[in-house]
């Protein structure tokens, strides 16, 4: 049996809860993993309790304050055991993903969403097919969010390794625009505008629905490009971010490939265009032909009556 390490997704230095949807990965490959918790202050890897863990080692340094892909994968390789590694795949975890696979010369698979035995599929050419590779030694897997359920119990106890040492160059800042908003990434529900929003105050329009249902703000590379109030960190697709919810509306969105590359994984698709030939249409479980400035507040009503 593999042994197998989860490295914890952090968010401020917090374990995410996320987490524990990675040790059920790591479990398919058998027994509990070691989860590795990356921190500047230990206390923060008493986060990891109650995930599954077989055992849990935080791994102090200063480095972790800030994300740097050197930095981290110097820190974690001096002290995570060997084995196969389990991280998220988001942007930065897949970043480190490929460093530490680097750093150890073993395989990296990234973006996973089936693990059985040793073999592990992923979505390849912008989720246009599915690839599985057979494993024939200790690899490094990201793993997406929302496709294992979070494993629960395990070990509580923490064991401090300091990993101070290990690091070269490290960020000492990090200066970024303040947001209150859930990541797109993690939402269970992402609700996306487009170009076809007009203009970048009109997604006060889907602010305002995702604050009804708990939903995530993304946008269409369009969008992002159009307008500078639309940051880049909203942006889903091939060259933004990957989402996997159970709720993806798009409102305004053409549906080119590059758009569905990040969320046609989604479980279910709303669009809404008012151009019934959007290609759009061809991926959405449900469609609303109509402006926005028709449907939306059709649907607010509705969705405000419904969580009254
Ligand atoms: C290398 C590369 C990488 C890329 N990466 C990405 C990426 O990561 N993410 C991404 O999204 N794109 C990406 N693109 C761009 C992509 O090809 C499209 O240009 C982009 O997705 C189009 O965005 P859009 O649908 O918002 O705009 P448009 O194509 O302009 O579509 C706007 C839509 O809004 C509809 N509409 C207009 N007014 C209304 C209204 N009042 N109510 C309802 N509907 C309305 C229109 O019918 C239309 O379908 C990439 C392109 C390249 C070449």
């Amino acid at each position: 049996m593999t042994q197998t390490i989860v490295i914890a997704e952090m968010n401020n230095n917090a374990v995410h809860p996320s987490t524990a949807e990675l040790v059920a990965a790591a479990m398919t490959f058998g027994g509990a993993p070691t989860v590795v918790v990356p921190c500047t202050d230990a206390s923060a890897a008493d986060g990891a309790a109650n995930m599954g863990a077989g055992s849990i080692l935080a791994a102090k340094s200063s480095a972790f304050a800030h994300y740097d892909a050197s930095g981290w994968a110097a820190a974690l390789d001096a002290v995570t055991p060997q084995g196969t590694i389990i991280t998220g795949a988001s942007p930065q975890s897949k970043d480190l993903a490929a460093r530490l696979a680097a750093r150890r010369n073993i395989a990296v698979v990234q973006d996973a969403v089936t693990i059985q035995g040793q073999q592990v599929t992923s979505p390849v050419y912008s989720g246009k097919a599915m690839q599985t590779v057979a494993l024939n030694g200790p690899a490094v897997i990201s793993v997406r969010s929302n496709i294992f359920n979070a494993a629960t119990g395990g070990a509580s106890d923490v064991q401090v390794l300091d990993t101070e040492g290990n690091v070269a160059t490290s960020v000492v800042e990090f200066m970024a625009r303040a947001s209150e908003r859930l990541d797109v990434a993690e939402a269970n529900i992402v609700i996306s505008g487009g170009r076809g929003m007009g203009s970048p105050e009109n997604f006060s329009h889907l602010e305002a629905i995702a604050d009804t249902i708990g939903a995530a703000v993304g946008a269409s590379r369009a969008a992002v490009d159009t307008w500078e109030a639309i940051p880049h960190s909203m942006q889903v697709g091939q060259t933004g971010k990957t989402v996997n919810p159970n709720l993806y509306i798009a409102v305004g969105i053409s549906g080119a490939i590059q758009h569905l590359a990040g969320m046609r994984s989604s479980k279910y698709i709303v669009a809404i265009n008012k151009d019934a030939d959007a290609p759009i249409f061809q991926h959405a479980d449900y469609g609303i032909v109509a402006t926005w400035e028709e449907a939306l507040p059709v649907l607010h009503d509705t969705l405000k009556s419904m969580m009254a």
